[in-house]
């Protein structure tokens, strides 16, 4: 399974050549997964949940990106909490716990490379969320299931990824 950002420069059949019934894939902005909540995030949650218990994928893949506009939302979001859009914001800061994490340790940074570092942590956080659905931790301690990190870097032409 992949959760990858809906931004049209980073789909992720392109970038890793997926093959049809390869990849399960989720795209949203900023390609965030947020914690196990039935009142909000059922779309999200729905295919988890489909992902993990119908197709028993063996991996979930987290892909953040560069010059991600969500993330760049996230990092942009006034501090005192007022929102100037009907949803995006709202949705992004799904992501908050990485944009507290960047601003305590990379303050000293120019603002896109905060944003670069927020778009890997985003991903740590998204990670550490799909521990709150039940049968991912129950994937997880059975291993039948393993979660992966991901950054694709398209102006470097770089793709890393990490195990939490
Ligand atoms: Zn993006």
């Amino acid at each position: 399974m992949v959760f990858a950002c809906a931004d049209s420069r980073v789909c992720p059949s392109v970038v890793l050549n997926f093959q049809p019934g390869e990849a399960f894939t989720i795209r949203n902005i900023a390609n965030m997964v947020p914690p196990y909540d039935q009142t909000k995030y059922a779309g999200v949650g729905s295919a988890i949940e489909y992902a993990v218990i119908h197709l028993k994928v063996e991996n979930i893949v987290v892909i953040g990106h560069s010059r991600c506009g969500g993330i760049k939302a996230l990092m942009s979001v006034k501090d005192e909490g007022t929102t100037s859009t009907e949803f995006i914001e709202s949705w992004v800061k799904i992501g908050l716990p990485a944009r507290e994490k960047v601003k305590a340790q990379h303050a000293a940074l120019p603002f896109a490379d905060r944003c670069t570092q927020c778009e890997k942590e985003a991903v740590n956080v998204s990670l550490q969320n799909l521990l709150t659905y039940p049968f991912v931790k129950e994937g997880l301690q059975k291993k039948t299931l393993k979660l992966i990190g991901g950054h694709y870097d398209f102006v470097k032409g770089s793709f890393e990824t990490w195990e939490p």
